[in-house]
């Protein structure tokens, strides 16, 4: 048995409580800005996907995939077609792929939950609730989006805004900082 004096023990342990600490750390960063589906809500969007796609009028060629992955679809970028489970969780449906991938990412959620309630106003309801004394975002002056039009062309003058996910505000740490 090598006599390292404890060092590699030590070693060992401090990679370790430093492990704990990121997955803390990550675990702590936005909680206040994560979306919350209330029962109402949860009933909503069964309700939208047992009707589908009566109550869909935007996204009604999805039949096959409202039913498989029980879920509804509130959006879409280039070949990806975005869905919300009743539970909350959203998923990404890449074209042509059989599966979807959950979206882990929070700004993505919260983006997909703040444009999907164009058409899904009950969606607003999962956004989160802004704390007493949560800054405004100085990105794009708490409005939530930004004049992203470039001058060679392309852009948008409502691009939802990076820092806070087109809330307006964060908790004190920027979602993209
Ligand atoms: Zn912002």
């Amino acid at each position: 048995m090598p006599a390292d004096n404890g060092l590699l023990t030590h070693a060992r342990q401090k990679l370790r409580s430093f492990g704990g600490y990121t997955a803390w750390k990550c675990r702590m960063k936005n909680t206040s800005m994560q979306p919350q589906f209330s029962q109402e809500l949860r009933s909503a969007i069964e309700e939208r996907i047992r009707r589908y796609p009566a109550l869909s009028e935007a996204y009604t060629d999805f039949g096959e995939e409202v039913r498989k992955f029980n879920a509804l679809p509130i959006g879409f970028d280039m070949d990806t077609i975005f869905f919300v489970k009743p539970n909350g969780e959203i998923l990404a449906w890449d074209l042509p792929s059989d599966e979807p991938r959950p979206v882990t990412s929070l700004w993505l959620q919260l983006v997909l939950l703040r444009l999907g309630a164009i058409h899904f106003p009950e969606l607003i309801e999962a956004l989160p609730r802004r704390p007493d004394g949560a800054p405004s975002c100085s990105a794009c002056g708490g409005r939530g989006f930004v004049d992203n039009r470039s001058p060679m062309g392309g852009g948008s003058a409502d691009w939802p805004c990076w820092p806070c996910g087109t809330m307006g505000w964060h908790d004190g740490e920027p979602l993209y900082p």
